[in-house]
């Protein structure tokens, strides 16, 4: 590294988040460096066939929309609802092209580990000493290992793909990791390239959210030409519907989906049967289908059994925080997301994402100097995260980072 030479801010994750701190950065004239563990918007790209709810102004910033049209490139309209692929293909790949101009993005570079140059965990407790030590970053690209030094950190590499387990009490059942090519955790592309995976088979779906609503919503469409096409849908909760609905949700999409799920739920003659207030205990062979499910009743604890072709466990995800295990982070120990904001969610009361701010920067601030944890991975559990918060957060990080980096000292090497 040459003398005297400022570190720049590293944002790990190429998701719509990443890009939008790169977006923040090139601005305020911050030299950044962005991390993507494969190619840009990779969670996306892996639902790219389901419509997003919420319109493309909420998703992308005025300022991101600016640079793609300087560039040359046709910026999509403010009230289009773009499937994730169209969202990658039409904004966040040409942005990423774009942002090439003013800093660097390296894709297939997995950010495997953050830490302080010479420093552990233990050492400056709590102290603000620590920001004059440079970050180091271990990174896992095709062309090899390495270790980056950056002054500011940005973690937005989201949560899609760590997933829940099914088994009761959120940890594995007995069998759910013996059958991995029966077994999927996400949204698979029922009516297109999955299709023969499902049509005329019988699928258990599990969990209470929207990511289940979509699969239910998705095998019933297949069962319409495919009628042995069978869904049993099991949810914890035990609730008059499988998918509470959001009082006077604005997101039409949304709404709309929770409303035709739960009435397939509590259709007769459908393809599909729900099963309120069930936990899974256990998965083995079957002898009829391949797979044999052992459900228990939450209340009373009575045991059913199913067999099934097929599982679609679509109970949440979480972060993964091994990549900051060396740093000053504190954590939620319920959310598994940064403290402050954990704590700024728990006192919401509405269940609407929509209804959310962004809460400000003090609750982005953690104990380590310059690091920030943003997007969809700031809050931990959670699924009411919504891209339009993310750009709220980048703004703020970026701001904040503009006054701190200021000052700094540069490196002596
Ligand atoms: C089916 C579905 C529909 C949704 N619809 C909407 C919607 O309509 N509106 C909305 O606002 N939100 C929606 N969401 C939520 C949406 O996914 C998030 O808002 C958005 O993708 C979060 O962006 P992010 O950048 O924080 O994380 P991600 O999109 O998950 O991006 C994280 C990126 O980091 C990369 N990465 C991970 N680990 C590393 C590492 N160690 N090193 C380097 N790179 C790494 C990943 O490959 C990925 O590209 C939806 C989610 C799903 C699953």
């Amino acid at each position: 590294m040459e003398s005297g030479k400022q570190l720049p801010v590293a944002i790990l994750g190429g998701g719509p988040v990443g890009l939008e701190a790169a977006v923040a950065c090139a601005l305020a004239g911050l030299d950044f460096v962005l991390f993507e563990r494969g190619t840009i918007a990779d969670n996306i790209q892996k639902w790219g066939h389901v419509q997003l709810f919420s319109p493309f102004s909420m998703n992308f910033s005025q300022d991101a929309c600016r640079l793609l049209s300087e560039s040359g490139q046709t910026v999509p309209s403010e009230g289009s609802l773009l499937t994730g692929r169209e969202f990658v293909e039409q904004a966040l790949a040409p942005l990423a092209e774009t942002l090439k101009r003013f800093g660097r993005i390296e894709a297939d570079s997995e950010v495997m580990y953050v830490s302080r140059d010479g420093l552990l965990k233990s050492d400056l407790i709590g102290n603000s000493q620590r920001q004059a030590v440079p970050f180091r970053l271990f990174v896992k690209a095709e062309s090899g290992e390495s270790t980056v030094l950056a002054d500011a950190v940005i973690d937005c590499t989201g949560s899609f793909g760590n997933h829940n387990w099914i088994g009761n009490g959120g940890i594995p059942c007995v069998g759910e990791q013996n059958f991995p090519e029966r077994i999927r955790y996400d949204i698979p592309d029922i009516q297109g390239a999955d299709r023969a995976e499902y049509q005329d088979r019988k699928t258990l779906v599990i969990g209470g959210g929207y990511t289940a609503a979509t699969n239910v919503v998705n095998l019933s469409e297949l069962a319409k030409t495919n009628p042995q096409t069978q869904i049993v849908w099991v949810t914890r909760r035990r609730c008059s519907v499988p998918v509470p609905r959001i009082a006077n949700d604005s997101l039409v999409g949304r709404d709309s989906l929770a409303v035709n799920a739960n009435k397939l739920a509590d259709a007769d003659n459908g393809p599909v049967t729900w099963m309120p207030g069930y936990v899974v205990e256990e998965i083995q062979n079957g002898v009829n289908l391949p797979l044999s499910v052992v459900l228990s009743n939450a209340e009373n604890h009575e045991r059913t059994v199913i067999e099934v072709d097929a599982i679609l466990g679509n109970v949440g995800y979480q972060p993964d925080r091994s990549l900051y295990k060396e740093l000053q982070v504190h954590e939620c120990y319920a959310s598994l997301g940064p403290m402050k904001l954990a704590a700024a969610l728990m006192g919401e009361t509405s269940a609407d994402c929509l209804a959310q701010a962004s809460h400000g920067i003090d609750v982005l601030r953690s104990p380590e100097p310059n690091f920030f944890v943003c997007g969809s991975k700031s809050y931990g559990r959670s699924s009411r995260f919504l891209m339009r918060i993310g750009i709220e957060q980048v703004q703020l990080v970026t701001a904040e980072l503009s006054r701190t980096l200021a000052n700094r000292e540069p490196v002596q090497t």
